[in-house]
């Protein structure tokens, strides 16, 4: 059973590892990934006070949600979406998410401006030369930036994923996306998972999203989903 202390202690062990790799521990956001897991354990999340939790299913995001309905607002977590996203499931979830992590293309921002009018978005870069991965071009980074923040979003910052078994390519993507951050003059860096934490940490993330070093293993990945962890 994942409860609050387990989730205390866990998160106690992810700053040690924010610290030792040079982070400022107080100035790194850290997004519980709750995929997968019940509701309980994103009520551990909370009650550990993590205000943050990240979602790649709009289905199981909208579980929680509907789990959380009568906690009074103060309790109310913040979500992420951090799921790669098809446009027609953004009506359901804008009146529920508070970042869109995984915005890459101008016809997605569009539909979540429609439906959520100012959200705050993130724009997911692709900067390990992964195809089939999510996320935009680095060098059309910038013109997706100005398009979003013309249909009304504000794009807080840039969101990036690692390269599985590549630290060099990893921590040089990482390092890609700070640097275009910077240029783009945009303050959230969501980099870094449990497997990379430290390498997003030197590359200056300000966002990290950990499952399952808060939470242990997650629970079988659905059918046909390819892994909940990819
Ligand atoms: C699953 C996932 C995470 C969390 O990964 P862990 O290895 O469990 O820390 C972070 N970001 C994205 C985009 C994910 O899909």
């Amino acid at each position: 059973m994942i409860d609050a202390a387990t989730v205390q202690a866990n998160l106690a062990r992810v700053h040690e590892r924010l610290a030792a790799a040079g982070g400022d521990v107080g100035a790194i956001t850290v997004v519980a990934v709750t995929k997968a897991f019940d509701a309980p354990v994103a009520a551990a999340a909370l009650a550990a006070g993590i205000g943050d939790l990240g979602e790649n299913y709009a289905q199981q995001l909208l579980a929680k949600v509907a789990a959380f309905a009568d906690a009074p607002p103060a309790m109310a977590p913040r979500w992420h979406m951090i799921g790669s996203l098809q446009r027609n499931k953004v009506p359901a979830l804008a009146p529920h998410v508070d970042c869109w992590q995984t915005v890459d293309r101008l016809s997605l921002g569009t539909a979540i401006a429609r439906r959520a009018p100012g959200a705050t978005v993130l724009v997911q870069v692709n900067a390990t030369d992964e195809p089939h991965k999510g996320g935009c071009p680095p060098e059309q980074a910038s013109e997706l930036v100005g398009a979003l923040t013309d249909a009304g979003l504000q794009v807080r910052g840039l969101m990036a994923v690692g390269k599985a078994g590549d630290d060099d390519g990893t921590a040089r993507a990482f390092t890609t996306v700070a640097h275009l951050a910077d240029r783009l003059d945009l303050p959230v860096r969501s980099m870094g998972m449990s497997g990379d934490l430290e390498l997003a940490v030197r590359a200056g993330t300000t966002m990290v999203r950990v499952g399952r070093d808060l939470f242990g293993a997650r629970p079988d990945a659905r059918p046909g989903s390819g892994g909940v962890g990819d």
